[in-house]
């Protein structure tokens, strides 16, 4: 029986695309991961080399045929294809990326947005099966939104839905990459955390678990796991945070009656902390009616490599034949 599945199973190649890591694996029908890998993203000049590195190693890693190549990245123009303008991403201002990848794997190759392949990766592998309403929320370098309203991702008009990160939470804010100020980003995005956590030492008199690290070590998950020790300057930067993440997704609430939210990246491994802060500034903003029909939960597809398997979601979606 196992024999009929192994010669049944189709295999797919998953590519997430963060601004600090790119993760790529093998998957197949089942979403089983069978090969991965990662590499620092700022380790490429250029998305070419990138592409032949991830083509050696899976060549080596996963002995094996697959497909598709499905990848998921920051900024994408779902109708071009390709990455544009990427603030994260310094490889260029456009980025043909499925042609790169194409012309290398010989294969076909399908982009999304990152948040997007996430939220089918939650729908075809992962709790969001039976689900016809949800959103995701990507927690990393960037913040973003992947959302999947009666039946299918919210796309918008040029492809660019999403971008949650620049939705702006403080007025005459932060200065963030995109050009304009106080998006969400600067503060709940990697780097936003570590800037909250160096202005709130500097103004600080206590002590702090956080002292102990050089200010260059400071890590959003340090951040985080200080805060589930009761560091009274590692709670009030947590606090901070999931008050702006509550606050943008009120409004998400709001608008949309959006009642499944689940909340991935790597921050999500710090325990529930994120999620009961989140929850608590979220229901303030939250109308009345709607408030109590919040389910916000840490995706489950995060512990077992969620960004590829919603890379390999691509394929499957875009390919009928393949559902
Ligand atoms: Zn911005």
């Amino acid at each position: 029986m196992g024999h009929f599945k192994q010669l049944t199973m189709s295999h797919y190649l998953g590519i997430d695309i963060g601004g600090t890591n790119v993760e790529f694996g093998i998957v197949d029908d089942n979403g089983e991961i069978l090969y991965s890998s990662s590499v620092p993203t700022n380790a490429y000049g250029t998305v070419e080399e990138l592409a032949q590195e991830i083509f050696d190693k899976v060549k080596s890693g996963f002995k094996g045929d697959f497909e598709a190549i499905g990848i998921g990245a920051p900024s994408v123009n779902l109708e071009t294809q390709q990455i544009e303008y990427a603030p994260n991403l310094q490889w260029g201002d456009v980025i043909p990326i499925k042609d790169i990848f194409s012309d290398l794997f010989k294969k076909d190759v399908f982009v999304a947005n990152d948040a997007n392949a996430y939220a089918l990766g939650i729908k075809v592998f992962g709790e969001g099966k039976d689900l016809d309403n949800f959103a995701v929320v990507t927690l990393g370098t960037g913040v973003g939104l992947g959302t999947y309203i009666n039946g299918s991702i919210v796309v918008g008009a040029n492809g660019l839905a999403g971008e949650i990160g620049h939705f702006v939470v403080r007025q005459a804010g932060r200065e963030c990459k995109c050009g304009n100020m106080g998006c969400l980003e600067g503060y709940v995005g990697a780097a936003g955390i570590v800037a909250t956590a160096k202005e709130k030492l500097e103004f600080s008199s206590g002590g702090s678990l956080l002292n102990d690290f050089q200010p260059s070590d400071i890590s959003p998950l340090e951040v985080f796991n200080s805060a589930r020790k009761e560091d009274p300057v590692a709670l009030e930067v947590v606090d901070s945070v999931c008050h702006d993440l509550g606050y943008a997704l009120s409004s998400l609430i709001n608008l949309l009656d959006i009642q499944n939210i689940f909340l991935a990246g790597g921050i999500t491994n710090s325990g529930n902390i994120l999620k009961r802060k989140t929850e608590k500034h979220l229901k303030n903003y939250t109308l009345p009616n709607l408030r109590n029909r919040i389910n916000l939960k840490i995706s489950t597809l995060n512990q077992n490599g969620g960004g590829i398997l919603g890379a390999a979601a691509l394929i499957k979606a875009s390919n009928p034949v393949l559902k």
